[in-house]
């Protein structure tokens, strides 16, 4: 059986938002443009992240610290041992996705480590579901969880836990999801955020998904950019969404050039549909990607 690492993202969906957006929806007139209704929703997002990370900090009261640059990493007594290392490749693999995605206002990032998958999934409000319960890295509300390599049990072979965290951890992925968010406030899809976050790993660390390097068939099931997040919740096809995701990730990520993807970014945190924000910043479109896809 191949064994899940892919992070969890969108498993952490914060309970709290769904209030705020009832509450936009029950207020908003219905002749406001769409982007504005998209900038106020990304607002309620924004706040209702606030929320859920405070939350989430409280539940690791009490654990040590790790400062390290411009991230603060938790973590538990049993890994007392590799935290200065951790933190420090935190620290390093945040400036490098910074830097890459042009994001020019980090501020600290939050990083926790959690001593077994368990606690990780326990977490995550929602983990429990079809992401599984072996993703070693996860991203929401603000924060950038992971399972410490202690308690990875083999997943990437035997070694030394600080060998096997420098060279497999999430780190870069996570980060690229947080970066993004950050930007975007949540008005992008999540086959953008996945893809973004597969490229920007493989940019640093070389290394690919064995979901997405899998032999990636579509079962007949409609995966057409439009409606390819609805898949996500599919696990027969989900290796065929994740490759499908990066590849067209790529390609988007190839075309913008220089401030081009800080520019999507910024349009989409102004409420901008994202096809349309795309469109304007690489003359792309979700017909021109899927042709491209045919014919890769
Ligand atoms: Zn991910």
């Amino acid at each position: 059986m191949m064994v899940r690492h892919r992070c969890a993202l969108g498993a952490a969906k914060p309970a709290v938002l769904r209030i705020l957006l009832l509450f936009l929806a029950s207020v908003v007139l219905t002749n406001v443009a769409p982007d504005a209704i998209r900038q106020l929703r990304g607002r309620a997002y924004a706040a209702a992240r606030g929320v859920e990370h405070a939350r989430a900090l409280l539940s690791v009261e009490g654990w040590s610290v790790e400062e390290s640059g411009l991230a603060r990493l938790y973590y538990t007594k049993a890994d007392a041992d590799i935290a200065g290392e951790a933190a420090a490749f935190a620290g390093e693999a945040y400036m490098s996705v910074c830097g890459r995605l042009g994001y020019d206002a980090p501020g600290e990032l939050t990083v926790i480590m959690y001593p077994s998958f368990e606690s990780l999934q326990r977490a995550v409000a929602g983990g429990e579901g079809g992401e599984g319960g072996r993703s070693i890295g996860v991203c929401w509300a603000g924060i950038v969880g992971m399972v410490s390599p202690k308690a990875w049990g083999g997943l990437f072979g035997s070694g030394d836990a600080v060998h096997l965290f420098g060279r497999y951890n999430p780190l870069h992925h996570e980060i690229a999801h947080y970066v993004l968010d950050e930007m975007a406030d949540g008005n992008y899809p999540r086959w953008f955020s996945e893809g973004l976050a597969q490229v920007v790993e493989f940019d640093a660390t070389g290394y690919v998904w064995e979901e997405t390097e899998a032999l990636a068939t579509d079962g007949g099931v409609d995966l057409s950019l439009g409606v390819l997040d609805r898949a996500f919740n599919r696990e027969d096809t989900l290796n065929a969404v994740y490759s499908k995701s990066m590849w067209v990730t790529d390609r988007i990520m190839k075309r913008l050039e220089g401030p081009g993807f800080a520019r999507l970014a910024f349009l989409l945190g102004r409420g901008m549909d994202f096809e349309v924000a795309l469109r304007e910043v690489s003359g792309l479109d979700y017909g021109a990607l899927e042709s491209e896809w045919r014919e890769r």
